[in-house]
């Protein structure tokens, strides 16, 4: 039980704005409709494992005694560095949604009357919503002073990250081809990117 402690409160709090912001553009997109929708069972267990990392490790550390023996020490410069991030983090994860708006969709959806976001948090980055996820991640690694909760959800996101963006990017390229390439050219994937890449030829060049 360690949800009394001031960096666990601080975690605490940036959780439900967290889960808050997810549950306010979600109630927005009731009634938008999808063109397109791919969930499959490797999808399905990748989000399962990111909820027991994200939500399920945080509470039962914060709620019950059962990771106890994993607790280590939290200077407060770390718990200091976890809020900053936290902070940080949450304010992209609410831009992310808010300039993505009915594009958005937990899972790999193309929605009625798709458009490619290119503004704002996606201007020189593709995937700010996933940076953010990392980023809060990171933040529960800092304010949880504990070897199974703080980690969890870092190592929970990673594989269906992976997975998740080739993906992605793919069904992205099929809907909106060279507009989706060119926009892959100049942009970072977490990272922001300030030059634009030169196109790598898709095939060799015809025989002189
Ligand atoms: N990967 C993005 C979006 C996550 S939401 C991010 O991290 O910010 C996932 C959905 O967003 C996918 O189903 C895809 O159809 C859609 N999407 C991803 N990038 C997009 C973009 N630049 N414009 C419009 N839709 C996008």
């Amino acid at each position: 039980m360690n949800i009394t402690e001031p960096w666990s409160i601080v975690f605490a709090v940036g959780f439900v704005l967290y889960a808050g912001t997810r549950h306010h553009f979600e109630q927005k997109l009731k009634g938008v409709e999808s063109v397109e929708r791919n969930l499959d069972g490797i999808e399905v267990t990748l989000l399962a494992l990111v909820l027991s990392g994200n939500i399920l490790a945080p509470v039962v550390y914060l709620f019950s005694p059962w990771f106890d023996r994993f607790d280590h020490p939290l200077p407060h410069l770390v718990g200091a560095s976890g809020a900053v991030v936290m902070a940080g983090s949450l304010w992209l994860f609410f831009r992310s949604h808010l300039e993505l708006d009915r594009q958005w969709s937990v899972t790999l959806e193309i929605r009625k009357d798709h458009r490619i976001v290119r503004e704002g948090v996606y201007r020189r980055v593709r995937h700010p919503m996933y940076a953010a996820v990392f980023g809060i991640g990171i933040a529960q690694a800092l304010l949880l002073s504990n070897w199974v909760a703080g980690p969890a959800a870092l190592i929970s996101f990673a594989p269906l990250y992976l997975v998740r963006v080739p993906r992605e990017e793919a069904l992205m390229v099929a809907h909106f081809g060279d507009d989706y390439r060119d926009y892959m050219l100049e942009t970072g994937r977490l990272f922001p990117r300030f030059t634009k890449r030169r196109p790598t030829p898709s095939s060799p060049p015809p025989p002189a």
